[in-house]
C-alpha cells in the first residue's frame, strides 16, 4: 500500500471553507459576510496610510535581513508591551512582563499553549461558548483536554453571566480560562467592567490561570477603554498570558503580525519564563519574520504615525458602528418589527443575528450573501452598497 494510503480527508474550515464557496459564487451582488475582515466603505480591504508610511520610510533606508532573535524584534516586544500595559505600569517597569513576537495572534495563542503544556500539563482548558474556533482545535493540538463555560444566552441576547461565574467557581485550581478581553468573536457581547471584576475574583480565589485573547484591541470602545481588562487584571495583581494580534487593528492580515506576553510575580521568574518561552519558539520556527513587525514597531513608535494610526482605527471602530445603526434602521424598514436593540449592543466585527442555520444556508442559495451557519455575520463588511440587500434578505428567511 502506499504511504499515505490511510490519510483521511479532513473537513474544510468552516470559515475559509465559506471563503472558497463564496469566491465560487457567479452572483454578482454576492456579499461575504463570513470571514472576519473589515473592507471600507467601498467594500476594499483598506491599506492603512500609516502602513504605508511606515514601509515607505523602511524602503528608503533598505536593510539586509539577518536572523531576529528568537523573540522578535526587541524594539517591536517593547513597543507592543507599552501599547498593552501601559509603559509606566510598575509591572512593565519591574521587568515583570515578558513578551515576544509572534506570527499573529494565532501564533501568539499557540506558544502560550505550548508553553503551558510544558508547565502544567495535567491542566483543564475552558473555552466560552461558544468561541472562536480555533481556540478548541489549538489548545487540542498542544495536547490538552478542553471545555467550556457557558457564555451567549440566545433568549436574553446577551451573556449567561450566572451559568460563567458557576462554572469558574467550580474550575479546579490551575484551570487554564482563556478570555476573550474584548469583542468577542463570535457573539459580539462583552462583560461589563463590574462582571469583570467578579471574573477576577474568582480567578484569583480559585487559583486559576487567564489566558486573554485580544485580537481587537480598538474595535469596540477604543484603544485604552478596550485594553482596560488587561489593566485591570494587572492591578489584582495576577499572572496570566495575553496575546495580541495586528491583523485587524493594521489591517496587516497576511504580515501575520502579533505577540505574546507573560506576566509573571518577579522579574526574576519572568526571565525565567522568558527562557522556556524561547525555548517553545526555537523548537517551533526558530524565530520570526521581519517586515509585519518593523511596519507595526515604526508606527507604534513614531508619534506622527502612531496618531495617524489611531485616527485610521477610530475611523473603521465608528464605521462599524455606524453600519450597525444602519442595520437596525434598514431590518425595520424590510419589516422587521422584533427589537433590534442588540445589534448595537455587541461590540467589534461580529453580529451574532440569531438567525439559524437554515436561514443562513438560505441567505447563501437564494441571495449570494454569506456568514456562518451559528449566525454570525461579519457587520465590518458591510457598506452602503451592500446594506439595504442584506436587510431585505435577512427579513425574507426571517419570515
Ligand atoms: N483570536 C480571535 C478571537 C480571533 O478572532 C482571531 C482572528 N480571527 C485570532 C485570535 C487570530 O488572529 P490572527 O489572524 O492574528 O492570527
Amino acid at each position: 500500500a502506499s504511504l499515505f494510503a490511510q490519510v483521511e480527508m479532513a473537513p474544510r474550515d468552516p470559515i475559509l471553507g465559506l471563503n472558497e464557496q463564496f469566491n465560487a459564487d457567479t452572483n454578482p451582488n454576492k456579499v461575504n459576510l463570513g470571514v472576519g475582515v473589515y473592507t471600507d466603505e467601498q467594500g476594499k480591504l483598506p491599506l492603512l496610510k500609516c502602513v504605508a508610511a511606515a514601509e515607505k520610510q523602511l524602503l528608503e533606508a533598505p536593510k539586509a535581513r539577518g536572523y531576529l532573535p528568537i523573540d522578535g524584534i526587541a524594539a517591536y516586544d517593547k513597543a507592543v508591551q507599552s501599547l498593552v500595559f501601559g509603559a509606566d505600569h510598575a509591572a512593565v517597569k519591574g521587568g515583570r512582563i515578558a513578551t515576544a513576537q509572534a506570527i499573529g495572534g494565532t501564533g501568539g495563542l499557540k506558544l502560550g499553549a505550548d508553553f503551558l503544556k510544558r508547565l502544567n500539563p495535567d491542566a483543564q482548558v475552558l473555552i466560552s461558548d461558544p468561541s472562536w474556533e480555533n481556540h478548541r482545535a489549538l489548545f487540542e493540538s498542544a495536547g490538552f483536554t478542553v471545555g467550556t463555560y457557558p457564555y451567549y444566552d440566545a433568549a436574553a441576547k446577551g451573556i449567561n453571566v450566572d451559568g460563567m461565574l458557576s462554572t469558574l467557581k467550580a474550575a479546579p485550581a490551575g484551570t487554564i480560562v482563556l478570555l476573550h478581553a474584548c469583542c468577542h468573536n463570535p457573539t459580539g457581547y462583552d462583560l461589563t467592567e463590574a462582571q469583570w471584576n467578579e471574573v477576577i475574583a474568582i480567578t484569583k480565589e480559585r487559583g486559576l490561570v487567564p489566558f486573554l485573547d485580544m485580537a481587537y484591541q480598538g474595535f469596540g470602545n477604543g484603544i485604552a477603554e478596550d485594553g482596560a481588562v488587561v489593566i485591570k487584571f494587572l492591578d489584582a495583581g495576577l499572572s496570566f498570558f495575553v496575546s495580541t494580534s495586528f491583523s485587524k487593528s493594521f489591517s496587516l492580515y497576511g504580515e501575520r503580525v502579533g505577540a505574546l506576553s507573560i506576566v509573571s510575580e518577579t522579574a526574576d521568574e519572568s526571565a525565567r519564563v522568558l527562557s522556556q518561552l524561547k525555548r517553545v519558539i526555537r523548537t517551533n520556527y526558530s524565530n520570526p519574520p521581519t517586515h509585519g513587525a518593523q511596519v507595526v514597531a515604526t508606527v507604534l513608535t513614531t508619534p506622527a504615525l502612531r496618531q495617524l494610526w489611531e485616527e485610521e482605527l477610530a475611523q473603521m471602530r465608528d464605521r462599524i458602528k455606524l453600519m450597525r445603526t444602519a442595520l437596525v434602521d434598514n431590518l425595520k424598514a424590510a419589516g422587521i418589527t422584533q427589537d433590534l436593540g442588540f445589534i448595537t449592543r455587541q461590540k467589534g466585527m461580529f453580529s451574532y443575528s440569531g438567525l439559524n442555520a437554515a436561514q443562513m444556508q438560505r441567505l447563501r442559495s437564494e441571495f449570494g450573501i454569506y456568514g456562518v451557519d451559528s449566525g454570525r455575520i461579519c457587520v465590518a463588511a458591510l457598506n452602503d452598497g451592500n446594506i439595504k440587500a442584506v436587510s431585505q434578505a435577512i427579513a425574507k428567511v426571517s419570515q
